[in-house]
Parts: structure tokens; sequence; C-alpha cells
């Protein structure tokens, strides 16, 4: 498990004494101090859990939890949040699209309290879409959601503006989560086709001065996230989830090599396991 809690607030109080390096000795730090974490609440965090290949991520803000993907087989890397899950509390599930390593996991999060699903119309067509389908009906306890651009309290839905005719990456759900200060942008598996035509819209959802988080699309592909994307988000810190040594090759060398050039610092789990920024 890392812990990003204190970088955020020494880069909005005195950024220009901060660089790339300092901050991934700052990484390197809590990445070591194991035992902070039974110290740290469980509010108020967003964990990219580890799932190998795949995405997943889980958003305790509040009383409220929010669940991003699923990953494809998320019952290893979910055993340590079995308090996330707790049957007090019912949580909802964004699903970016239906791919595997994004939904893969759905059955065994539907066992765990979820009341509401959240999807593109896109989603249905998929295999993990139909099963949804055939879940929800026979489950009254949980709703399906079919969202676009829209607002869900603290995350704003940018992406897919209308029924989505492109390939399943290029339909996946582009989120941004905002709250305190920092802002996560989360954008499934797109690529840079769409991620560069969406970028004006991503800042306007930013408020000025919060802290930018962007996980990186695509487990780091090299088809997403450009140098001109980049640039125009400016995040002050990238995230990656992506597998040991996935047959993929993600995250790309060249989109690393981006994020040096522009001196953008990043996490991977593939080095770090679970990332959990604390909001
Ligand atoms: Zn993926």
């Amino acid at each position: 498990m890392l812990i990003v809690s204190l970088i955020k607030n020494l880069l909005l109080t005195n950024k220009s004494v901060l660089f790339t390096t300092s901050i991934f000795i700052l990484i390197m730090f809590f990445s070591n101090l194991e035992n902070i974490r039974m110290n740290i609440s469980e509010t108020n965090s967003y964990v990219q859990v580890d799932v190998g290949q795949g995405d997943m991520a889980l958003i305790n803000i509040g009383d409220e939890k929010i669940v991003i993907d699923t990953g494809k087989d998320p019952i290893t890397a979910l055993s340590k949040y079995q308090k996330f899950f707790s049957r007090r509390t019912t949580s909802k599930l964004f699903l970016t699209h239906g791919d595997e390593d994004h939904a893969g996991g759905i059955s065994y999060l539907l066992k765990k309290n979820v009341s509401d699903v959240f999807t593109t119309t896109q989603f249905n067509d998929s295999e993990i879409g139909k099963f949804l389908q055939d879940y929800i009906s026979e489950s009254p306890t949980t709703k399906q959601n079919l969202v676009q651009k829209s607002e869900y309290k603290y995350i704003s839905i940018i992406w897919p503006e209308d029924d989505c005719y492109l390939d399943n990456n290029d339909c996946s759900l582009g989120m941004i989560i905002n709250y305190n200060k920092t802002s996560i942008i989360t954008l499934g598996d797109l690529s840079s086709n769409i991620e560069d035509k969406i970028a004006n819209l991503i800042l306007a959802k930013i408020p000025k001065n919060n802290f930018k988080i962007l996980k990186l699309s695509h487990h780091g592909s090299k088809n997403s996230s450009s140098e001109k994307f980049l640039r125009s988000i400016s995040p002050n810190l990238c995230i990656v989830s992506a597998g040991l040594n996935n047959i993929y090759k993600h995250p790309s060398d060249q989109v690393l090599e981006r994020l040096i050039k522009l001196e953008i610092p990043f996490i991977t789990t593939v080095n770090s396991g679970d990332i959990k920024i604390m909001l």
C-alpha cells in the first residue's frame, strides 16, 4: 500500500521548491511507512486497487462508498477491504465499459451490497452488460442507471456525450472526482482521439488551484495520454493501473518518457501495489 497524503499539501503550499525528484523521495518515504496506514482514517480516500492488469478504484467520502470498475478477478485484492463493503452501507458501482479487465469482477461485486450500477448505454451490448441486465431483472434491490454527460454529487461525467457508436474503449465513461481541493481524472480506456477532444471539457470541470491527479487511460497505453493532452491537463501526479509483466507491456515506455520529459511524477500499481490518495 502506498499512501499519498502530505505530498498534495506540500505541492499546494510551496509549488516552486518541489521538483519531481523530491516528490519521488516523498513517495518512497511513505511507501515504507506501512504502519501509518493503521492510524489513518478510512474515510475520504481514493484507492487505486492493484487488481493486476485491469482497473478498480474504491472511493470513500463521508458515508458514501463508490466503486469504479471491478478488475477481472478482484477477490484477492479486495480481501483487505471488507470494511468498505460493510452491511450497514450500500455502495454505488460505476463501470466505465464492458471489457473484462474493467467489469469482469461484477458478479463478485454485486454480492457486496451494491444499490446502483452506473453504465453507458453501450455497456448493455457487451457480454457483461447482458449478465447485468439478467441479474437486475431478478434483483429488485439493485438498480442500473444509464448515464451520459451528467453530475453525481462530486463526480462529473464528461464522456460519452451521446449514445456512443465508437469502439468499446472510446465509449468509456470519462469521470472527474472533485473533492477537497483534489481532482481525480479517470477516463477508463479512452484513446488519445477522445482525450484530446475532451481536454477542455475536463479543464472546465476542475476548480482552479486543485491538485490534479490523472489516472492514465488504458493502463498507460501509447495510444492514450499524448504529449498534447498531458500538456493541456498538466496533472500534478499521474497514477497507472497495470499488471506485472502484462502481455501488452503497459504502461508503455513512450508514455513514461512523455511523463519524464514533462516532469510529471507518476506511481504505478506494478511497483507500488494499492495506491491510496487521502482526500
Ligand atoms: Zn482496460
